[in-house]
């Protein structure tokens, strides 16, 4: 897959702007504050149809504008298509593909991306929702269908915790608790199958691409975390289902003292290992940042797996974060697809790359 052509019109700081890539490297160069991130955020949009950053549309849409549109001419699936995201304030936003309306989700089956950001880099030592998050978009990619489950997890979530924070006011709420409650074990049933198949894959890809990165066959190793009655992550829904209803009864008071869900795969997490230690507790900075880039490489590894392209990689200001060593790891790793890569100055990288440079300044691009 890959994307041609991007059209901005009032999306952030973007009036009424476009941009044309290579299906190799293309370098997005420019001072602070003048359009990279909010250029690579339209492209990841393609993918999902919502942004990195927010979570809420009508930032997006530029100071002053009253509507937002990113179109985009992207090669994939052997053939041209056009995507269209319009945001309006006040209404939910459209999606066209070739003029005909689309769900969000359906957008994966159509553009990828993986992204890697600074933030990214401290993958390791943070808390778990950033791991959370990279299985999640990964997966999201890879099954459509996932995306609608978290989106509906999301939802029983936020209904669930605004009962068990208001209940003391409004008691008649707890008539609802159970079947909130209820919802939530189902649907993480299915979110932690697909979870933990996801995490297997990763154990296969990642730990090969971290040991010749370390340089010294460093054994990074990937096991994943839910919820502690839950006896086989990789058993039918309904076996998880059932575990996951005996550590709601057992937490239920719990939950109503303490006035937060304390059952679900919302707390889900990676533990990440190398050499058999715990990376959170024992890794050095150097350490955790090479766990993290192989572990973004490997998600990107994955996608071409299961889609049969590379994804779109996005390097957001991360190059700049990197070691001479590390930024030559990454650079000879993502031949075969396209990427787009963000950085303040030219820092030599599209001379390294011998990619396409993109000049952004003041919301243009030259
Ligand atoms: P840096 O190198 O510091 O990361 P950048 O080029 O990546 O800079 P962006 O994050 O793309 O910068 O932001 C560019 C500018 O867009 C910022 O000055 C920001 O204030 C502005 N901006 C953000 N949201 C909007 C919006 N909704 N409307 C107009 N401008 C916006
Ligand atoms: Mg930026």
């Amino acid at each position: 897959m890959r994307l041609n052509k991007i059209a901005l019109n009032g999306f952030r700081n973007y009036d009424f702007e476009t941009a044309e890539f290579g299906s190799g490297t293309n370098v997005i160069s420019g001072p602070n504050a003048q359009g990279k991130t909010n250029l690579l955020e339209a492209v990841y949009m393609l993918s999902c149809g919502k942004s990195f950053r927010t979570r809420f549309d009508k930032e997006l849409i530029g100071f002053g504008a009253s509507s937002a549109e990113i179109l985009a001419d992207i090669y994939s699936h052997d053939r041209d298509q056009t995507i269209r995201i319009k945001m309006d304030t006040g209404r939910p936003k459209k999606i066209t593909v070739n003029g005909v309306k689309k769900k969000a989700s359906e957008l994966s089956e159509l553009v990828n991306v993986v992204l890697f950001c600074p933030d990214d880099l401290n993958l390791i030592k943070d808390g778990a929702s950033v791991r959370r998050k990279l299985i999640d978009n990964a997966i999201c990619q890879i099954r459509p269908r996932y995306a609608e489950l978290l989106s509906e997890y999301n939802r029983l979530y936020e209904h669930k915790t605004r009962i068990l924070k208001d209940w003391h006011e409004k008691p008649s709420l707890l008539d609802m608790l159970d079947d909130f409650s209820e919802g939530m074990c189902r649907v993480s049933a299915n979110l932690i199958r697909y979870r933990a198949s996801f995490t297997k894959k990763l154990n296969e890809v990642a730990p090969p691409i971290h040991s010749e990165f370390s340089g010294n066959g460093e054994k990074l190793e990937i096991t994943y975390k839910t919820v502690s009655t839950v006896r086989d992550p990789f058993a039918s829904a309904r076996e998880i289902y059932y575990d996951i209803c005996e550590h709601q009864e057992k937490h239920r008071q719990a939950e109503l003292d303490a006035g937060q869900c304390l059952t679900g795969a919302h707390k889900d997490d990676l533990e990440i290992s190398i050499n058999g230690r715990s990376a959170r507790s024992f890794a050095s900075q150097g350490q955790t940042r090479t766990a993290a880039l192989s572990l973004k490489l490997a998600e990107r590894e994955i996608l071409l797996e299961e889609k049969g392209e590379y994804p779109i990689l996005l390097l957001d200001d991360v190059l700049s974060e990197l070691d001479v060593k590390r930024q030559e790891f990454v650079l000879n790793r993502i031949g075969g697809g396209q990427t787009l890569i963000s950085c303040c100055e030219d820092e030599g990288i599209s001379k390294r790359t011998g990619g396409k440079v993109l000049f952004v300044e003041k919301g243009r691009i030259r």
